[in-house]
């Protein structure tokens, strides 16, 4: 069977889009691999996430292990706080037409970053379609059309979260962890549109853990491409297209040697989509994920969709 992977590029920050888009679309170019782009267009509040060492455990581990402060520079680090944060989006108009352009699929990843990840939960129903009407009127703006994905922050997301995504007529999401693509159940509640979930771990999650480098993260997503089920990979902006973009590379040319054959996440939701009736439901619970500070949105065990 062909090893299948997706490559979900997640942009959370104005310094990711400015300079890690362009450097992801040089090596993804150079492979000859079309990936799907998911873009914050609010505000960079990138400094408010540093209160989350007063919140969250494992934060402060985790700053530290993935040398958080030099990945991200300082500027970025003081966004929100000291610093007023400077809109993502300002420079959408100029590079979000350009990833299509050159055929990479370009989706929302909310509209601020900070407050979906760390505040979802306590979000009204009206907040959180506010959150998503705004990042689709910056998206209209730049695109001349609307996002058909959505991809949480933080992996996050609720039965308010995935109602708002199906009234505003979302072709799919991809907000959880999990293995395969399902429906997602909260309580008695089989939610509307499908969810394609990231089935790898992250770079960030795996650096530093017992003494492991990109090289071993490389190997991990190699391996976990020879079971043959499609996986799903999710990069940033700001890590796979920053200082680890030349291990990036290697992953690609890797994959090329094993005759990997990568998708973007839209046209396996519209392949999926064509029997909706065959794709499982699952539940949506909140779980830690090791190298992960906090919890994160994860699907349940696999059931059959009811008739
Ligand atoms: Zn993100």
């Amino acid at each position: 069977m062909t090893p299948r992977l997706g490559l979900k590029v997640d942009v959370d920050t104005l310094a990711g889009f400015r300079q890690g888009v362009p450097a992801l679309m040089d090596v993804l170019e150079a492979h000859q691999v079309k990936a799907s782009f998911f873009l914050a267009l609010g505000p960079d509040h990138s400094g408010r996430a540093i209160f989350r060492i007063f919140r969250q455990r494992g934060f402060l581990e985790k700053m530290w292990r993935t040398r958080a402060p030099s990945l991200y520079g300082f500027k970025t680090m003081c966004y929100g706080t000291l610093l007023p944060g400077p809109l993502i989006g300002a420079a959408a108009p100029r590079l979000a037409p350009r990833l299509a352009a050159a055929g990479h699929e370009v989706g929302l990843h909310g509209y601020d970053h900070v407050r979906w990840h760390d505040h979802l939960l306590r979000l009204s129903p009206a907040k959180v379609a506010r959150e998503i009407a705004l990042a689709q009127d910056a998206f209209a703006k730049c695109m001349g059309h609307r996002a058909l994905a959505f991809a949480a922050p933080g992996w996050q997301c609720s039965l308010t979260s995935r109602t708002v995504l199906a009234d505003q007529n979302f072709l799919y999401g991809s907000d959880t962890r999990g293995r395969t693509p399902y429906f997602p159940v909260f309580g008695d509640t089989v939610t509307a549109v499908l969810e394609i979930p990231t089935t790898l771990p992250t770079l960030d999650e795996l650096l530093g853990f017992h003494g492991c480098g990109a090289r071993d993260f490389t190997t991990l997503v190699l391996s976990r491409l020879e079971r043959g089920a499609p996986q799903v990979l999710t990069l940033h902006a700001e890590m796979e297209g920053g200082p680890f973009l030349g291990e990036f590379d290697r992953l690609l040319a890797r994959c090329r040697d094993r005759g990997v054959e990568f998708f973007r996440l839209q046209d396996w939701a519209r392949q999926l989509l064509k029997e909706p009736a065959g794709l499982p439901i699952s539940p949506v619970t909140s779980q830690r994920l090791p190298g992960r500070a906090g919890l994160v949105s994860c699907q349940g065990s696999l059931e059959a969709r009811p008739s």
